[in-house]
């Protein structure tokens, strides 16, 4: 364990910028907080959580996959991808840790996602324990520990220190980068917060949730149930859910005919929208309740049906903070549990 003084904060981000990109959360105009690019002057947030999650560094709202040159019957296709800069996230919370773990489910699987794969090659992940977990915080009922986050290195702030330890070989070379700033330390002082946040978590209103009955019934059983008219009856299918989630990771494909030639994007979608996956002969999904019941299946069924039991939730609460019709996924789980 190692530690500097939480007043040479502004130094540790200037030694980790001088080799590498930084990015770390601040706070917008708007007075909440978001991630952005580190230059001298910029200060961290404080709040606990940035309106929309990290998972944009490893999958951005939209990439350009790649371009086609096209010249009569001639279509040329035209690799843009460039080497990756390395890049630190520093102060990602638990939550969001955890969904990089979820999302390399899907996009490190067969066939690997080579623009994901570049990102998380080239990012290194610094996450920074909650001090202070909010009332909408569930992590914990997804066995994740908000005193103890995940990622490359872990940070603690407390007593007017920044405290870090190293998570892995990349964790290791991070700390190494910046050694010149520490000074090594036992780890009474994190052990002491852990156990504070632990006291605060134990209490938060959500934490005793129980997922139980996604586990105890079959997925035809949860599937056919009619809680889910009920659920959906008011959803407005904005897809505001998906978008602050740090685990959806539904896009689209999209040509762009730029007059030169066309672009080919990646962007993000929802499965919320009446559109998502429209082929041809229409859509499988017609009904806002079978579009509602689709988000809520996959990160309580599917999702942990095949991995191993792992939920596609990580209790970050930004969908109980954000939709419009306070419909979130904690209404989903405790329905199904009283039954
Ligand atoms: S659940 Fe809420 S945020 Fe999500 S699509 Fe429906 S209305 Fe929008
Ligand atoms: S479903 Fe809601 S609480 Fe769960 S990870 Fe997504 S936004 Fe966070």
């Amino acid at each position: 364990m190692f530690r500097l003084p939480v007043s040479k904060i502004d130094d540790l981000f200037g030694t980790i910028a001088s080799s590498r990109t930084l990015y770390l959360p601040v706070d917008g105009n708007d007075g909440r907080a978001k991630y952005d690019k580190w230059s001298e002057g910029t200060k961290m947030s404080d709040k606990l959580n940035t309106v929309r999650s990290a998972k944009s560094f490893f999958f951005p709202q939209t990439t350009n996959i790649c371009d086609f040159n096209v010249n009569g019957a001639n279509v040329e296709v035209v690799d843009i991808r460039e080497e990756s800069e390395d890049f630190v996230v520093f102060g990602v919370r638990a939550c969001d840790a955890r969904s990089f773990t979820i999302l390399d489910k899907v996009f490190l699987a067969e066939p690997v996602d080579s623009y994901y794969a570049t990102r998380r090659e080239h990012g290194t992940v610094v996450t920074m324990a909650c001090s202070e977990p909010e009332e909408n915080c569930f992590c914990n009922v997804f066995g994740i520990d908000a005193a103890a986050p995940e990622g490359d290195a872990t940070c603690w702030i407390a007593d007017g220190y920044l405290y870090i330890t190293s998570n892995n070989e990349k964790g290791e070379k991070f700390v190494e980068s910046i050694s010149a700033l520490l000074e090594e330390t036992d780890d009474s002082a994190v052990k002491a917060q852990q156990e504070t946040i632990h006291g605060i978590v134990e209490k938060l209103p959500f934490g005793k949730v129980s997922t139980d009955h996604f586990r105890k019934n079959t997925l035809l059983e949860i599937f056919n149930s009619e809680k889910w008219e009920k659920l959906s009856e008011s959803c407005l299918g904005c897809g505001t859910c998906t978008f602050v989630c740090p685990t959806c990771q539904c896009y689209d494909i999209k040509d762009f005919d730029t007059g030169h030639g066309i672009k080919r994007y990646r962007t993000w979608d929802s499965c919320m929208y009446a559109d998502f996956t429209k082929m041809a002969h229409g859509n499988s999904r017609n009904a806002q309740m079978q579009r509602f019941r689709q988000r809520f299946m996959h990160k309580l069924v599917y999702f942990p049906d095949n991995n191993n039991g792992e939920f596609g939730c990580v209790g970050c609460g930004r969908c109980l903070s954000r939709c419009p019709i306070s419909m979130n996924i904690i209404k989903v789980i405790k329905e199904f549990g009283e039954e």
